[in-house]
């Protein structure tokens, strides 16, 4: 249900932290109950930033989410982006300085945050795997051991900086795909590697003879074409130990598998930008390459994507937790009353909430990508509420509770 949040209705003032609990003339004080209180889940590119310029009032309806006293939010606040290509802990320092209030790196949720957990995943099933070989290597029926798994590369897409991103989180023998190029031009020959520039990664070398395994579209491709021909190279090169690069018949043409994992971190099609229209974002460079892989393949093969970011499920769950950890940590109450999930994007920020479902509420706002129209709500993905700025949306949810 739409609803519109008028401009200067009543602020009301965050509930104070709650005092420590201490002793005052020998007795102890119980702090004082506290009621519920709803969490915050704010996009940032089209509700708080456009381009280079932060959004009036965004700094003002922050701030409504912070007590005086330390600085600290009185409430759970998390920042749900389909953004990234930099740390968590880089994005929340940026969003300190452009919000004037002390933003934590676990207060960030990129749209490839949850590769953190992947990471972690995958190195335990690699342990996992290497004890079981070294197992049945050392047990008398050796000659029944499984082969060891060939080492495979992650080939990271996305603009410099993403690959270190990616082995921050974990991963091993990480590729960027400007580095590919620079190791073997060929590969692209209509993107010759700039004279000079360093590498991004000094094992680059090594790692591009391995074959792909895993393909992270992580952020925006600086170079669709050399990025295309690299991923597709990865998934009809043929199984390893073969090279990479080798003629290609689809590896998934024998059972229908699709060998090569691919990861697409933001399905945007478009974002909020300076230039007057919304610019093509990430969802719009995988809508390509899924194109040029069936054609490829003759249209035998479709692409498949391991999809995280908005509105995808995975997103949500992850915030839901990282707010939960921060009502415990404010003494809040259980359990949270309502979500509000506020964004400028119907097909990801409304869609994901109200897929989430349960106390999430989505508030749309006009300010972003959105501009309406002149309707009262998006048509496809109707948002519960739908107002023009964030200092509406989160005063509506203060004055809601
Ligand atoms: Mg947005």
């Amino acid at each position: 249900m739409a609803g519109r949040c008028a401009a200067g209705r009543r602020r009301r003032p965050p509930p104070p932290p709650p005092p420590p609990p201490g002793r005052r003339g020998g007795a102890t004080t119980p702090p004082p109950p506290r009621r519920p209180a709803p969490a915050f889940v704010l996009d940032i590119d089209g509700v708080l930033l456009r381009g280079g310029a932060t959004i009036r009032r965004a700094p003002d309806a922050v701030r409504l989410l912070y007590g005086a006293a330390d600085g600290a939010p009185t409430h759970p606040l998390l920042f749900l982006t389909n953004g990234g290509g930099v740390t968590e802990a880089a994005r929340a320092a940026a969003l300190s300085d452009r919000l004037g209030v002390r933003v934590q790196a676990s207060q960030v949720v990129l749209s490839h945050t949850p590769l953190a957990a992947m990471a972690v995943a995958e190195a335990a099933a690699a342990a996992k795997a290497a004890a079981a070989t070294a197992t049945a290597a050392a047990d008398a029926s050796a000659a029944a051991a499984a082969p060891p798994t060939p080492p495979t590369s992650v080939l990271v897409i996305g603009g410099r900086g993403c690959a270190d991103v990616a082995a921050g989180y974990g991963f091993r023998n990480v590729l960027a795909a400007a580095d590919a190029a620079r190791v073997a031009p060929s590969v692209a020959p209509f993107s010759p590697p700039r004279r000079g520039e360093p590498l991004e990664r000094p094992d680059a070398e090594a790692v591009a003879a391995l074959p792909v395994g895993t393909v992270l579209v992580m952020h925006d491709s600086t170079d669709w074409g050399r990025d295309i021909q690299l991923v597709v190279d990865a998934l009809l090169a043929p199984p390893p130990p073969a090279p990479t690069h080798a003629p290609a018949v689809p590896a998934d043409a024998a059972d229908g598998a699709q060998r090569v994992q691919v990861v697409a971190c933001n399905a945007d099609l478009t974002f909020p930008a300076d230039h007057p229209a919304p610019r093509l974002a990430t969802g719009a460079f995988t809508t390509a390459l899924a194109a040029v892989y069936a054609a490829a393949t003759g249209g035998r093969r479709r692409l498949a994507l391991t999809r995280l970011g908005k509105p995808h499920g995975v997103q949500y769950a992850l915030a839901a937790g990282r707010l939960e950890a921060q009502r415990v940590a404010l003494r809040l109450p259980a359990p949270t009353p309502a979500i509000y999930a506020v964004g400028d994007n119907p097909a990801s920020d409304v869609a994901g909430a109200n897929g989430a479902g349960g106390v999430w509420r989505s508030v749309l706002v006009r300010a972003g990508n959105w501009g309406g129209g002149g309707a009262a709500n998006d048509p496809v993905h109707p948002a519960h509420h739908v107002v023009d700025d964030v200092y509406d949306a989160i005063s509506l949810g203060l004055d809601a509770h």
